[in-house]
């Protein structure tokens, strides 16, 4: 199965959740962390990333970068 990772540009995001509803892994949650704005950034809890994009493609803010580790 294909594998991913991703890294949340913590200074982007807005906590608007889109990108939790949209991960077809369920990996995202919002943090208990506040960034420089005060809002609390997405953070992947969990393993099961699979490197679809969807996060990505969804963040308004362009906060999550994805990278494919294994097709
Ligand atoms: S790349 Fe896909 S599986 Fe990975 S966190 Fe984003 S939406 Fe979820
Ligand atoms: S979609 Fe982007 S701005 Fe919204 S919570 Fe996810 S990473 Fe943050």
């Amino acid at each position: 199965m294909a594998k991913g990772r991703i890294e949340v540009l913590e200074q982007y995001c807005k906590s608007c959740g889109l990108c939790v509803a949209a991960c077809p892994q369920k990996v995202l949650r919002i943090s208990e962390r506040t960034n420089a704005k005060g809002y609390r950034p997405v953070e992947q809890f969990k393993e099961g990333c699979i490197g679809c994009a969807m996060c990505a493609m969804m963040c308004p803010d362009a906060a999550i970068e994805v990278f494919k580790t294994q097709e």
